[in-house]
C-alpha cells in the first residue's frame, strides 16, 4: 500500500479547483528534463481523461531525447510561441508549477506566469518552495516530481485517469530523477509504483531505450572527449571537475541535452565524493553538480554559484570567464571538506 502522504486539506483544494477549472496551463522548469516533461504530460493525459484539456508550456525548446513522449509534439515553447504562451497564461484559471520551486526556475515565463490571474498549484520535490502557491504540495522526499504526481492522482481519487499513455510519462520521469533507480531510489513505494505503471501498460525495457540509447556519434565523441581531456580529480578534497568550453562544444556541434549524463561518469571513482561539470554558455558559466552520501552540493551551488537544488544533484550559473569559475571553485573545494567522510568510505 502507497503511504499516504499527500494533506487531506490540500487535496480537497485541488479537488474544487480542478471540477470549477475551464483553462488549465501547466508550467515546468527551463531545460526540461525527463521529470519535468513527464510530469507534466502524465498530468495533462490525466486531466483529458477526466474531461479537461490543459496546455502544456515548457519555457525553451524540450532535448529530442524527450521527443517521444505522449503529447510533446503540442507542447507550447515559450520562447518560440511567446505571443500565443502569454494569451494561455493569461486566460487561465488554473495553473500548475510542476517540478520547480520558485518562479526563478521558469525563467522568462516569470512575469507573464506571477502576472495570471489563474489560482496556482505547484507539486514539486525541491526544497525550499516559494510560498505564491495558491496550493502547495511539497515533498522534498520524494525522488521525482512524476512520484508525486502519481500519488496526487490515486489520492484524489483519479486512479481510472491514469491510462498506459500518462503512465509512460510518469515513469519516465521516475526512472530519469533517479537515474534508472540507481539513486533516491530506496523507497518500496517506488517499486508498488513502478509495478502499477506497468499493469497499466507501459513497457518500461522501451522506454529505457528510448531515453538513454539517443546518442548521436558527436554527442558520444563530446562526452568521450571531455572525461580524456578536460577531467581533473582533486584527490585531497575526492572532487572531480569536467569543463567544456563554447568552442570544444561547437566542435562536436553540441545540441542541448548532450551532456546531460556526463557530470554523473567521476562519481563512478570510488572515492569521488562529488563531481562539478562547468558549461560554457553565452555570458556565463553554467554548473552542474553530483555527489554521493551527506556530501550537500546544493550549499555548495548555493553559497558560490547563484543556484541550488537537491543534496546530491544541483546546479547554478557562474557570471564570469571558465578560468575564473574554475579558479572559484579549486579556492572553495576546502571549505566543504568537513563534509566528506572518513577516509575508508
Ligand atoms: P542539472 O545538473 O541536471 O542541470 O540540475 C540538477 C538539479 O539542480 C535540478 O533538478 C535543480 O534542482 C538544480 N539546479 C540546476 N540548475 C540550477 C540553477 O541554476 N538554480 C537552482 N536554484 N537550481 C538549479
Ligand atoms: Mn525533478
Amino acid at each position: 500500500m502507497i503511504a499516504d502522504i499527500i494533506d487531506k486539506e490540500l487535496l480537497q483544494d485541488l479537488d474544487e479547483l480542478l471540477v470549477t477549472s475551464r483553462n488549465i496551463v501547466i508550467t515546468c522548469h527551463l531545460s526540461p528534463d525527463g521529470d519535468a516533461m513527464g510530469s507534466s504530460l502524465g498530468l495533462r493525459r490525466a486531466l483529458w481523461r477526466m474531461g479537461k484539456k490543459a496546455k502544456v508550456i515548457t519555457p525553451d525548446t524540450p532535448p529530442k531525447y524527450l521527443t517521444f513522449l505522449p503529447g510533446a509534439d503540442e507542447i507550447v515553447i515559450y520562447s518560440r510561441s511567446e505571443a500565443y504562451a502569454r494569451k494561455l497564461l493569461s486566460n487561465a484559471d488554473l495553473l500548475f508549477c510542476l517540478d520547480y520551486n520558485e518562479p526563478k526556475r521558469i525563467d522568462h515565463v516569470e512575469e507573464a506566469m506571477m502576472a495570471s490571474p489563474a489560482k496556482k498549484v505547484m507539486i514539486d520535490h525541491h526544497l525550499h518552495p516559494a510560498s505564491f502557491p495558491d496550493v502547495l504540495i511539497s515533498h522534498p522526499e520524494e525522488s521525482s516530481t512524476c512520484a508525486l504526481v502519481y500519488k496526487v492522482l490515486i489520492a484524489l481519487g483519479l486512479s481510472d485517469c491514469i491510462d498506459e499513455l500518462c503512465a509512460e510519462c510518469l515513469y519516465t520521469g521516475m526512472m530519469t530523477d533517479t537515474g534508472n533507480f540507481s539513486y533516491n531510489s530506496n523507497n518500496p513505494d517506488l517499486y508498488e509504483t513502478v509495478a502499477d505503471l506497468i499493469r497499466r501498460g507501459i513497457n518500461k525495457d522501451e522506454i529505457y531505450r528510448k531515453v538513454y540509447f539517443s546518442n548521436s556519434l558527436n554527442r558520444l565523441r563530446l562526452n568521450g572527449y571531455a572525461i580524456l581531456n578536460n577531467l581533473t580529480v582533486y584527490p585531497d578534497h575526492r572532487g572531480a571537475l569536467i569543463t567544456l568550453t563554447r568552442k570544444e562544444l561547437n566542435e562536436f556541434h553540441y545540441q542541448k541535452g548532450d551532456t546531460e549524463d556526463l557530470v554523473n561518469r567521476p562519481l563512478t571513482m570510488p572515492d569521488i565524493v562529488y563531481s562539478v561539470f562547468m558549461r560554457e554558455e553565452e555570458g556565463y558559466v553554467k554548473i552542474s553538480t553530483r555527489s554521493k552520501g551527506n556530501f550537500p552540493v546544493n550549499l555548495m551551488c548555493k553559497e558560490n554559484f547563484n543556484g541550488g537544488g537537491h543534496l546530491n544533484a544541483a546546479g547554478g550559473e557562474f557570471f564570469g570567464t571558465m578560468e575564473q569559475a574554475i579558479s572559484t571553485l579549486i579556492e572553495i573545494m576546502p571549505k566543504y571538506d568537513r563534509y566528506l567522510p572518513s577516509a575508508d568510505n
